[in-house]
């Protein structure tokens, strides 16, 4: 008999008592709006942002509606409009392009590198050719770049930065939580990411100006004095009524979840990380895998795990991913001709303008992905990884 796994790719831990307690208690106050709060209380909304700002060690943060909204409202608080053109990595998640056509800007794809992440050298033509003054950098799936290469670059050539961290929340390159390199780093909180509100988004930067055109973009009708995580009031003056009022506040209820979630950030990312080596060390000798190679100084959070199956065909692929399904574990392709769940790629989001990455393409045509949720036990990872390992033989056999 075949060994076979039973556990689920897409399970969360629960949402633990102390959170559950405090969502109760936004619910039985009924002031779930952010803004709607009596005499000398603080929201949950503006307790998150000063304690994620904390957390991340950056000046200021402001809690959203989406990680895809942090983005979105990001551009458009450094000036991004439409028809300018916005940098972006061509492996990438739908809602990155999407963020840079919301505000109708047109993206223009870095081509990739081996190990998943931005191609330098083709961000520095990119840069030249398109003239491009900002990037959105996605850090995909949690892989991180030189960033100390990758600001030079930026620095260089006056293009600003904005980090979608959807995937390094907790991680850090060299010693530097991502999301502080660039002028802003944006976060999901959606249950697949790294804290679970259901839906939710934070950003944090240290620029005043930036900070309150986010919040006022944000929806803060006038009330941004109540945020803590702000700058003076003066630079408020300078822009609140310049700036559109682009609904897309957090509630009480979800900050409530999530604050109690903070502290156990750095405890889920070693658990993570614990997960994603059992199953490397069991990938790492199979022929015909290769795995994703880290830096040394990329402190990266394990929540899922890519591993590539190069110069194989389609057919043989679908008959691999096929062959652990069949066994109880789900994985995703990049490769695919057309987009299943998360993996749609540049060339299928065809409100882009064509443009043609090749690396990108010879990269995710054999690139396999496979979520890891908290709720696998260590022994599961290592069943996980006998059955990718053993219908990879099969291929390599084939
Ligand atoms: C999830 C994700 C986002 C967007 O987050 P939402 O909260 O779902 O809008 C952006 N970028 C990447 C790479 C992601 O994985």
């Amino acid at each position: 008999m075949e060994e076979i796994f039973d556990g689920s790719f897409t399970q969360q831990e629960p949402i633990s008592e102390i959170a559950i307690s405090a969502a109760l208690r936004v619910l039985r106050s009924g002031r779930l709006h952010r803004y709607n709060v009596i005499e000398g209380e603080v929201a949950e909304t503006t307790l998150l942002e000063e304690e994620f700002a904390r957390l991340i060690g950056s000046k200021y943060s402001l809690a959203v509606a989406s990680g895809g909204y942090a983005m979105g409202c990001a551009l458009r608080a450094i000036g991004v409009k439409a028809g300018d053109f916005v940098l972006s990595n061509a492996f990438t998640l739908a809602p990155v392009p999407g963020a840079i056509a919301g505000v109708g800007a047109l993206p223009v794809f870095v081509d990739t590198v081996d190990n998943l992440t931005i191609d330098l050298e083709d961000l520095e033509q990119k840069i030249k050719s398109s003239d491009s003054k900002v990037l959105l950098l996605s850090h995909m799936r949690g892989h991180i770049c030189d960033m100390d290469k990758l600001m030079a670059i930026c620095n260089t050539h006056n293009v600003k930065v904005i980090e979608d961290c959807a995937h390094t929340m907790g991680a850090s390159w060299a010693g530097v939580a991502s999301g502080r390199h660039g002028i802003i780093g944006c976060y999901s909180c959606q249950t697949y990411k790294h804290l679970n509100s259901g839906e939710g988004g934070l950003l944090v930067t240290d620029d005043d100006e930036v900070i309150a055109r986010a919040i006022v973009l944000s929806g803060s009708y006038m009330l941004f004095e109540q945020h803590r995580s702000i700058p003076d009031l003066a630079v408020f003056e300078k822009i609140k009524l310049e700036t559109p009022n682009i609904s897309g506040r957090m509630d009480n209820l979800r900050a409530a979840i999530l604050r109690p979630q903070l502290s156990d950030l750095r405890d889920r990312v070693s658990r993570w990380n614990e997960r994603y080596k059992i199953i490397e060390d069991g990938l790492r000798n199979v022929p015909i895998i290769k795995i994703i190679e880290r830096a040394e100084d990329e402190a990266y959070v394990g929540s899922s795990l890519q591993f590539k199956i190069p110069k194989t065909n389609g057919n043989q692929i679908q008959i691999f991913l096929n062959g652990c399904m069949k066994r109880g574990v789900e994985l995703k392709w990049f490769g695919a001709s057309a987009p299943k769940a998360f993996t749609s790629k540049y060339d299928s989001w065809a409100y882009i303008e064509p443009q043609e990455l090749v690396n990108t393409d010879r990269i995710l045509s054999g690139l396999i992905d496979m979520r890891l949720p908290l709720t696998f036990s260590l022994k599961d990872c290592q069943i996980v990884a006998r059955i990718i390992s053993s219908e990879a033989m099969k291929l390599s056999k084939a």
